[in-house]
């Protein structure tokens, strides 16, 4: 059992599904949970009291990038919607890692700040693209990130400055550490200065890509990594498996490398439509695809 002090303990939520916090709305239940909002020292908080009571314990953003597992997530789940963030001189942007990337896209294009526009309309949070080198349109976190604060069990709060990162195509440091006992707190973003206008244009015709290119609905994005030179999309498409279907998920008419939920779908079906996906395309390709999402409860 996890005791918290005094003014989260009674916000701690028990038995809570998790399909609510994720993009594609499935998966099962947290043993706890718990919806951090108001402040970096409550997370801290909440999360230092987890590690010290030796609760396993998951911070999630968006959950636009996790596959929940139908059994659920044991242990303790934070949701992270703390989102702070201030504007200093030369382009320099702090910001809270709970804080949703399409928000603090349109604010910095609003402060004539550039660099950022590739995230207007990625879901998630500051926190999982830290983590996940997330990007779009050319643009990537790796480009626009300076340093992170982390906090550690055991060694407080510390500073990784970009190179420290080890940044690759949707990957870095963090992504690849299995420990998860490190909490993200804040990142130093530079961006160069632009018209507001000019800014507003670009966001606008990146978010009328996606709408074209891009089912709307429940859906985790991406599932698989580009591999070196191609498409995953463009491959299972090749494949035949537009529109295939397993359960309550679908291959997206539109957009080959999303699975759509649009039945009521598992996470078992995501899982056992990967695999299907993953087979048919290296059977008819010889490629492998790597997933990009990331499973969790499974262990
Ligand atoms: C419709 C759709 C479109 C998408 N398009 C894109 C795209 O164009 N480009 C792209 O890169 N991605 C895309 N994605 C995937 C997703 O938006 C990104 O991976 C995003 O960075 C996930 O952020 P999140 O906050 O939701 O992370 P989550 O899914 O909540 O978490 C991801 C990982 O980060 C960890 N994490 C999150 N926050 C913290 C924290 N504060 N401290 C420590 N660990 C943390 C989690 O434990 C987990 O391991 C898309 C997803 C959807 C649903």
């Amino acid at each position: 059992m996890l005791r918290l002090p005094p003014p989260y303990a009674s916000r701690l939520l028990r038995d809570e599904s998790l399909a609510r916090y994720t993009a594609a709305r499935l998966g099962g239940a947290a043993d706890l949970l718990y919806v951090a909002r108001e402040s970096e020292a409550e997370l801290s908080a909440v999360v230092s009291a987890a590690w010290a009571q030796e609760v396993p314990v998951r911070v999630l953003g968006g959950g636009a990038n996790v596959l929940v597992a139908d059994s659920g997530v044991r242990g303790l789940v934070v949701i992270n919607d703390v989102s702070q963030v201030s504007f200093q001189a030369d382009g320099i942007v702090e910001v809270s890692s709970g804080h949703a990337l399409t928000v603090l896209a349109r604010k910095c294009g609003t402060h004539g700040l550039s660099g950022f526009e590739w995230a207007v309309s990625v879901p998630g949070t500051v926190g999982g693209a830290v983590v996940n080198n997330a990007g779009a349109h050319g643009g990537d976190m790796a480009g626009n990130v300076v340093s992170v604060r982390l906090l550690e069990g055991g060694a407080g709060v510390t500073t990784l400055m970009q190179a420290e990162l080890a940044y690759a195509y949707r990957t870095s440091a963090l992504k690849q550490r299995t420990d998860h006992h490190y909490l993200v707190l804040s990142a130093r973003l530079a961006l160069t200065t632009d018209e507001p206008e000019a800014i507003q244009a670009r966001m606008a015709a990146f978010i009328a890509h996606r709408k074209r290119t891009q089912p709307p609905g429940a859906s985790l994005g991406s599932i698989f990594k580009n591999p070196p030179g191609d498409y995953a999309g463009r491959l299972i498409e090749s494949c035949g498996l537009k529109g295939f279907r397993m359960g309550g998920a679908q291959v997206s008419p539109v957009h080959a490398n999303f699975f759509v939920n649009d039945a009521g779908a598992t996470a078992a079906d995501y899982l056992a439509m990967v695999a299907h996906v993953q087979r048919v395309v290296r059977e008819q390709t010889g490629v492998m695809l790597e997933t990009e999402i990331e499973m969790i409860g499974y262990s």
